[in-house]
Order: structure tokens, then sequence, then C-alpha cells
């Protein structure tokens, strides 16, 4: 086939994932932490990224790789090029609720969340939203998520059939809950284990797709099922940990009443073995000094959440002590509490988030202000490593899986005007993280297929 011609049919969506292809734009990707790697950005002005069965095989200069082999070349130039985003903490059947008036954490949970996740059971309905939410991760430029469910192993079975089809890499797993929540919504400890291990069987490591023991919060499990979640945890060593910790203060005295011999919050949990290098931690605000260390220790990672944090009125998480000791962070759009699947508006908010903690702090000289590229680091490959998936995604290397977007930095009048006077990519991307959401995202690509 003439380059040319094959050029016009990829256009149209129709390059077979066998062809290796050649995208042409501004290259921009990490290879390791920007907070303390001075050498971790890797952005090529005119770069070349070659993409063949689904995997990168090369990325540099344009100029250096343009006489590389390929059956084609697609021209993104003055746009760019970098991972597809990774949201570490998300709930799908929540799509429908974001952004509910008044409440905080319990009421909200209680007034809105319950009654619209008990709709879940439903195989048809739990499909049909699943797709919509997928779609929508799509079009925001977000290939992989650590994804709540429901209760309902329907609502799991209905997620992944969903995913696959899209051969997205998602993580999911059945909500663990037996008490404090309607008893439409509550399992037992035993029909927990029993259909964690079915749905386990059923999807874990099949196509992209990994299962993580969910349950929701400390508050609705009992020690029983809480250990139900570690016996899990030991007989399928690869599975997730997904919860939330110490987000709100009322949940966290609430927790001290329920569980009265553990020492904090996360004691709760690491009581049960739940605090492992696979282990997710949503929110994770009110934590003290011994809480940080055992998070250390144990290897776990933290999910921060600003969007949802902001609208619920949790609280402000400190990424100045997490990265004291070393914790992996990611960043979580928390959809329903969370009021945009976009992680770019999510790291607009997580700036003003330590902006903010310099209002409430008596040492506002200490509080790092996050910087672009910090913020895009936790948005791709920091999540990456969050999920353990650092090896896999979240770059631009030879051999990563090829899951990534394309972004447009004039996309829109005022992101346009302003970039346009831009001095260099610190501001450029400043821009589009403080005034960008899904119009930036021209184009997804998921194992080197265009979605978007
Ligand atoms: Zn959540």
């Amino acid at each position: 086939m003439k380059p040319k011609f094959v050029a016009l049919l990829c256009l149209f969506s129709f390059c077979s994932a066998a062809d290796t292809v050649g995208y042409r734009g501004d290259i921009l990707y990490f290879k390791g932490d920007p907070a303390n790697d001075s050498e971790a950005t890797v952005y090529i002005k005119d770069g070349y990224l070659i993409v063949k069965d689904g995997r990168v095989v090369k990325s540099g200069d344009y100029i250096s790789l343009k006489d590389q082999p390929v059956d084609n070349t697609v021209d993104y130039s003055g746009k760019i090029i970098t991972a597809g985003f990774v949201d570490t903490h998300v709930h799908y059947p929540q799509i429908t609720m974001i952004s509910e008036y008044g409440e905080q954490l319990i009421g909200w949970l209680n007034t809105y969340t319950f009654p619209t996740e008990i709709k879940y059971k439903n195989h048809h309905y739990a499909s049909q939203e699943a797709a919509e939410f997928l779609d929508q991760l799509i079009n925001n430029g977000t290939t992989t998520a650590l994804v709540f469910a429901t209760s309902s192993p329907v609502s799991v079975d209905a997620f992944f059939e969903q995913a696959l089809k899209r051969n997205m890499r998602m993580i999911s797993g059945k909500v663990l809950m037996d008490r404090n929540a309607p008893a439409e919504l509550l399992d037992t400890p035993q029909s927990a284990y029993e259909e964690s291990k079915l749905l386990i069987e059923k999807w874990q490591h099949k196509g992209r797709l990994d299962y993580a023991v969910t349950p929701r919060f400390a508050p609705t499990s009992t020690d029983q099922e809480l250990a139900v979640a570690g016996r899990l945890l030991k007989e399928y060593p690869d599975v997730y940990l997904h919860t939330h910790l110490a987000e709100n203060n009322q949940e966290v005295e609430w927790v001290k009443q329920l569980f009265p011999q553990s020492r904090s919050y996360l004691d709760v949990y690491d009581k049960h073995g739940l605090v492992t290098k696979k282990s997710i931690f949503a929110h994770s605000i009110h934590l003290n000094d011994d809480d940080f260390r055992v998070l250390s220790e144990k290897n776990a990672n933290i999910a921060f959440c600003p969007t949802s944090n902001l609208f619920l009125g949790s609280g402000l998480f400190n990424l100045d002590k997490s990265r004291e000791y070393h914790i992996p962070v990611g960043l979580g759009t928390d959809v329903g509490a969370g009021t945009s699947l976009s992680v770019i508006q999510t790291m607009d908010e997580a700036y003003k988030v330590t902006q903010m903690r310099k209002a409430f702090t008596d040492k506002p000289e200490e509080v790092h202000s996050l910087t672009p590229r910090e913020n895009l680091y936790l948005a791709t490959l920091g999540g990456a490593t969050v999920l353990s998936l650092q090896d896999k995604i979240g770059s631009l290397t030879p051999g990563k899986e090829a899951d990534f977007v394309v972004l447009d930095p004039l996309a829109g009048p005022i992101l346009s005007e302003r970039n346009k006077q831009a001095k260099n990519i610190d501001e450029i991307l400043f821009g589009m993280e403080m005034l960008g959401d899904d119009r930036i995202v021209a184009h997804t690509y998921v194992m080197g297929k265009k979605m978007k």
C-alpha cells in the first residue's frame, strides 16, 4: 500500500494494530518523579513516537527517527503527545449522581449514594452505565483507572465486560459492606468471601484487567468482614486492596467509636493485613505521623482526590508529608463526590489544594506549590506507580503499552491566546492544567488503537 493512501485510511481509524505507525508531535513524559529528579522529564519538541502491535517501539526526535521503517506517519505537529492519564480512585456507579448538593461525607452517602447504587443489581442498567463511564474516560484521555463498582457482583461483571470490549487497562472489584448501609446493599462475611473469590477467578489478569478487593470503608465493614478481605489478599497475592481512609473528621470519629481497640483508622486496616504495596487508600487526609510511617514501611499508596475533597469539604491533603515519607501518590477524580472525570481538571484543583495549605499552616514557606511537571507526573507515571503498573504504562519508553493522548495546547480561544504568549513548556503545561478539560484531549489511544 502506498504510504499516502495508508495515511488517509488511518485518519478514518482504519489502521491495523499490526501496522507500524509513527506519530509526529511534541513528546512529553517522565522517566521518574520530577519532584526529586531534575533529569526525570523527557520533552522532545518535534518528536516521533513509533508504535507497533499496541506497544511503543521507539520515541525520540523526528529528524533522527524519520527514516525508520513505518507503514504510516500521522502528523500531530504543534500538539503534545503524552502518556494516557491514570485515575487512581473513581466510582463508576456514581456517574449519574455527580454534583449533588449540600452534604458532607456521611450525609452524602446516605442521601444520594446508597439509593443510586441499589440500581446496579440490574445487569442491563449496569452495562449501560459502565459503557457510558468508560466512553467518558476515553473522551477525557484516561486510559487506566482503579474503579469502585457496587456490592453487587453483577455491577463488577458489567464493568469488566465493557472494559474488556475496549481493551482498556482497568482494575475493579465488588464492594464489601456488611453494616451501616441499606439492607439491599449489604453482604455478609461469608457471601463477601464467596462472591469475591468467584469474581477474582473470573476476571483477574483477563485481557488487561485486574481485580481489587474493595471494602467500602471501615464503618461499613465488621471486623469479621475485614478479616475476609485479608484472607482474600493472602489467597490471591496479586490482587489489589482498594478502599477509603481518613477522608472526613466526622468519619474518623465514627471509626474510633466502632473500633475502640485500634490505634487509628489506618490501624483498623493494618490489623487485618490490608496495608500492602498493592493497597491504595483514597484521601488519607486526617493521618498522624505514625500512620504515614506505617504506610511508608508497608510501601502502600495514596490516591489524592482534590475535587472531591473540596466539594465535600473534607480537608486539604498533605502532599509534602507523603513525599517526606516516600509514599507513592496518584490523582483520583473520585466521581461522584469528585466533580469531574477529567484528570486535567483534577490537576487544576490539586495545585489549588497545595496553594490553600499555605493559608492553614504556621509555616507557609515550607508548603511546596505543585509544579506543572510534578502535576502531570502524578496524572501519568505517578498514578501508574501507585498501581504497580509503572513497567507497563505511564510513559512512552520502548516496550510500554501504547496508551497515549494527543493534547492541543491551543484548544479554545482563552487557552490559545494565553499559550501563544507562553515562553516554555512549563508555562504551556501550566496553562493546560489550569484551563483545560476534555476539549484539550484531541485524541486518545488505547494499546495503539485510536479511540477518540
Ligand atoms: Zn471514593
